[in-house]
């Protein structure tokens, strides 16, 4: 049915990649693009036998706006499913724009120098994208990604009006290490380590780090500790579901990560200033990540299941009525399909999804949209089939 470019090669992108492979009826091609070529190879070599779905590979930096226009204009994707990091957001959209060619990400962009997860770079490119005539899908990951399309159900069938909703994102995995990020350690740690945030009344309420913390037990887990997180979906929910009070994100956390974090920023190895360094420049989370267990080594030694999902408090016919959707995913099925762990299984799947939403036309509008702006039900079908089964629980237990 198409082809689509895929930047990026780590965790993310491996998982998406062996999804497009099993689903060859609509990826017919996919171009392998990443910063490593070597890494797009070994993938390459793994995948093409088992798969119709043609494979090719190709440097790419992209930081770099022209090299990515000369590969996407000899390549002619339908869609570029961007797996880099949400630094490179903006070039891809730029090339994407440039060629006319459809965009898709899992992570807003965020300049290097500042860690905000807000959309409002992105955002500013929707008249471009319209008048081009192309369609972004921002977020189709799984926090961002299904969290909105769960959304958008709950909205679409559950409720006349959706007044609070709690993100719940639970990984009960134990790879065994006292203390490794299960994705990008970068990204993850910029995440967790800076201000927690949330929505009430239309305006952000900041807390300290991990400064709330309440327990909840989990199905497919058990009880677990989690703390509210700023979350980037948090801001574009607040404005595409009607009727929104309050909308908060919490993560669970375990205490030895909690203590090696804390550890770790103390002496102030999580900072993102560059040092000087025995005459060279260094980011000191930057080397942090190369001392770090790579995540997508934890694979094969993580044991245990993620249950990530939503909460929803709202009205319906007049009633108050609360709803519960999550998916349960298991760490080492994961590795046996894929290679891979939860966290990126769950974060690929939805990828996938997303790029053949948009190749096969069934998501089809021109500008830049959150993904809870789109029709939630195929997309919620595609979860089914692909992996990602989802469950929904109408008397759940809420989060004071
Ligand atoms: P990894 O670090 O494992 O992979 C990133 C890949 O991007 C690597 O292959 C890297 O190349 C490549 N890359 C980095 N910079 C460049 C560049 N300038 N040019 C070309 N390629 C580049 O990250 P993950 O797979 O864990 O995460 C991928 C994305 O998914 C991130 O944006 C992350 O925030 C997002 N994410 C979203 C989630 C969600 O639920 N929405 C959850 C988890 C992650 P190299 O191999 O050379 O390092």
């Amino acid at each position: 049915m198409g082809k689509c470019m895929i930047i990026g090669c780590g965790g993310v992108a491996s998982v998406a990649i062996h999804k497009c492979c099993q689903n060859s009826d609509v990826f017919e091609g996919i171009m392998i693009a990443s910063r490593t070529k070597s890494k797009c190879d070994a993938l390459k070599e793994k995948l093409q036998p088992t798969t119709k779905t043609v494979i090719e590979t190709a440097q790419v930096n992209a930081d770099n706006v022209d090299e990515l226009i000369a590969l996407i204009e000899s390549y002619k994707p339908d869609v570029v499913l961007n797996l880099a990091l949400p630094y490179q957001d903006l070039t891809i959209m730029d090339a994407c724009l440039a060629t006319k060619t459809h965009y898709v990400d899992t992570a807003n962009y965020e300049p290097l120098d500042t860690a905000k997860f807000e959309y409002k770079w992105q955002w500013a490119y929707r008249e471009k994208f319209e008048q081009a005539g192309i369609t972004a899908l921002l977020g189709s990951g799984f926090d961002p990604g299904v969290t909105g399309v769960f959304s958008a159900y709950a909205m679409k069938h559950q409720f006349d009006e959706i007044n609070y909703i709690d993100i719940l994102d639970c990984n009960g995995g134990d790879h065994g290490y006292p203390f490794a990020t299960n994705f990008n350690p970068e990204i993850n740690i910029r995440e967790v380590s800076a201000k927690g945030s949330y929505i009430e009344d239309g305006k952000w309420v900041e807390t300290e780090p991990m400064e709330i913390k309440r327990v909840y037990n989990f199905k497919g887990v058990g009880e677990k500790d989690m703390y509210l997180l700023h979350h980037e979906e948090l801001e574009s929910l607040a404005l595409n579901i009607k009727g929104i009070k309050r909308i908060r994100f919490f993560m669970t956390f375990g205490q030895s990560y909690l203590t090696h974090l804390k550890c770790l920023e103390n002496v102030g190895m999580t900072s993102i200033e560059p040092i000087m360094y025995e005459g060279k420049e260094i980011v000191p989370l930057q080397f942090l990540k190369a001392v770090l267990p790579d995540p997508a080594s934890l694979g094969p030694r993580t044991v245990g299941k993620t249950n990530i999902g939503c909460i929803f408090r709202g009205k319906k016919d007049g009633k108050d009525k609360n709803y519960y959707l999550y998916n349960i995913c298991d760490h080492q099925e994961c590795y046996r399909e894929v290679g891979s762990q939860a966290i990126s299984y769950t974060t690929g799947v939805p990828a996938m999804i997303g790029a053949m939403m948009i190749m096969t036309g069934t998501w089809k509008k021109p500008g830049v949209y959150n993904i809870e702006e789109f029709d939630p039900d195929p997309f919620l079908e595609a979860l089914n089939k692909w992996g990602l089964p989802w469950e929904e629980d109408f008397n759940p237990t809420l989060v004071d």
